[in-house]
């Protein structure tokens, strides 16, 4: 790949909205098939991102495609093994992740975003020419075609335009590209409101992935994950639509399951918020349980803009790393091709959502299906008593065993039976 020095060329070969996971991996890409790539970043960085902080095999399997994988693993990081969850019942169960034998490391991690995002973008900031502090606010088109972007660059603080062959939309979950293209418009339900906070000092913590269903918050999660040095991120998410419909305050929900809650209130009882209540941070995650468009004639939206974050988990860093690689693949050949037409760029569309739709269908009724308080109890329940259900959780989390089984009713039958 050739480093680049801002040389500003009049036409790129694809302007990047957006330097997130989505937007930094896309870069990286077409950087690696000899492409001239604009990267437009609202933020300087490092910035930070409100978010949950994990990295799950998909995101591992994008960086290491990319070549990253060390860069992250230097980080300050907690490392996973496992997951566990416990029910409103309080039944409570661990189920470690399958461990991949040709490779060494943890089979996830928690890195903060400032963190995990600064190594993503300053590698792209290597190949590509990039502007930080400069906010798209308009798409240029010319004949049916988007053709640029115009924005406020802050340090020259002049409105500026910029011309790419393929202007890429990996401006997240409140997407400019996506509205100006007529899809950003978030549908409450399909989208999740999630807080979060970093604690220090809570105690029992074990290198997993910790999700709980508690009644204030359900259909819904409370979530500590494990960080650097004993430190976690803590969170809780909710369907919005779900918490207009049963008025609920999320931060109180989230506080007072800390503070009063049997599970947790002596596992907290002695921690902090870093920065203190002030510092909980909330964010939308448009989430993939509808399609939304992302091919245009000269633009393509990936990550959040496209709206892809899992419905049931409420991970968005490896569907966004990876559709910003498919993108920049799909890009690529129609800038070679001279057509980048919405149906060249169909190509994209549909390489993306065939590795990711049936993940994603499987998700979506695992969200409606965890609205059933009876099952989700009946199931953590018989786990924490049958190694044989534990063992094939596990095998689902590993997409060793199809996760639409979770749903089966053949799968539900095993687990009464246990
Ligand atoms: C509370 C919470 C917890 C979460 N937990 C997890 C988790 O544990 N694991 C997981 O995998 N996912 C999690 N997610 C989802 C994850 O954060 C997102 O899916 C992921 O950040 C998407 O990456 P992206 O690159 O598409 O967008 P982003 O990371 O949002 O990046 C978009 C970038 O675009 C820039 N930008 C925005 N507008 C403009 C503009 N007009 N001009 C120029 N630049 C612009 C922004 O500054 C930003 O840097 C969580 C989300 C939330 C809110």
């Amino acid at each position: 790949m050739k480093l680049r020095k801002n040389r500003m060329e009049s036409v790129y070969d694809a302007i990047i909205v957006g330097g997130g996971p989505g937007g930094s991996c896309c870069a990286l890409r077409l950087a690696d098939k000899g492409k001239k790539v604009l990267l437009l970043e609202k933020a300087t960085y490092p910035r930070d991102k409100t978010c949950g902080d994990a990295v799950s095999g998909k995101t591992v399997k994008s960086l290491k495609t990319l070549g990253l994988l060390e860069q992250v693993q230097a980080q300050p990081k907690g490392d996973v093994y496992g997951c566990a969850f416990s029910s409103t019942n309080m039944d409570y169960v661990e189920i470690p992740f399958k461990q991949d034998k040709a490779y060494a490391g943890a089979p996830g991690y928690c890195v903060r975003r400032y963190n995990l995002d600064n190594v993503l973008f300053s590698n792209a900031k290597k190949y590509s020419d990039t502007i930080e502090g400069f906010s798209v606010t308009e798409l240029i088109t010319e004949n049916n075609f988007v053709v640029g972007v115009r924005g406020f660059n802050s340090a020259t603080k002049k409105v500026e335009e910029y011309r790419g062959k393929v202007i890429i939309g990996a401006d997240g979950a409140n997407s400019i590209v996506a509205a100006k293209l007529g899809v950003g418009k978030n549908d409450p339900a399909h989208e999740i409101i999630a807080l979060r906070a970093y604690y220090k000092g809570i105690t029992g913590m074990k290198n997993n992935i910790e999700l709980h269903f508690v009644d204030s918050i359900l259909p819904g999660y409370f979530w500590i994950f494990p960080l650097e040095d004993g430190t976690a991120n803590v969170g809780v998410g909710m369907v919005t639509d779900d918490i207009k419909k049963k008025g609920i305050d999320l931060r109180k929900a989230m506080i007072s399951i800390t503070k009063d809650h049997p599970l947790f209130k002596e596992r907290f009882a002695n921690s902090s918020i870093e920065g203190g209540e002030a510092a909980i941070k909330g964010w939308t995650l448009p989430v993939g349980s509808f399609h939304r468009k992302n091919h245009f004639n000269g633009a393509l939206l990936i990550g959040d803009a496209a709206s892809l974050i899992d419905p049931f988990t409420g991970e968005g860093i490896g569907n966004a790393s990876f559709s910003g690689i498919t993108a920049a693949d799909v890009a690529a050949k129609a800038i070679d091709e001279g057509n980048v037409s919405e149906e060249r760029l169909k190509e994209y569309d549909t390489a993306l959502w065939k590795e990711i739709g049936p993940e994603l269908g499987t998700s979506y009724n695992l969200q409606k299906w965890g609205r059933h308080k009876f099952l989700l109890n009946m199931i953590i329940k018989k786990a924490s008593r049958s190694q044989k259900i534990r063992e094939v959780i596990s095998g689902m989390l590993a997409n060793e065993l199809p996760r639409g089984d979770l749903i089966n009713p053949m799968f539900l039958l095993q687990v009464l039976m246990a």
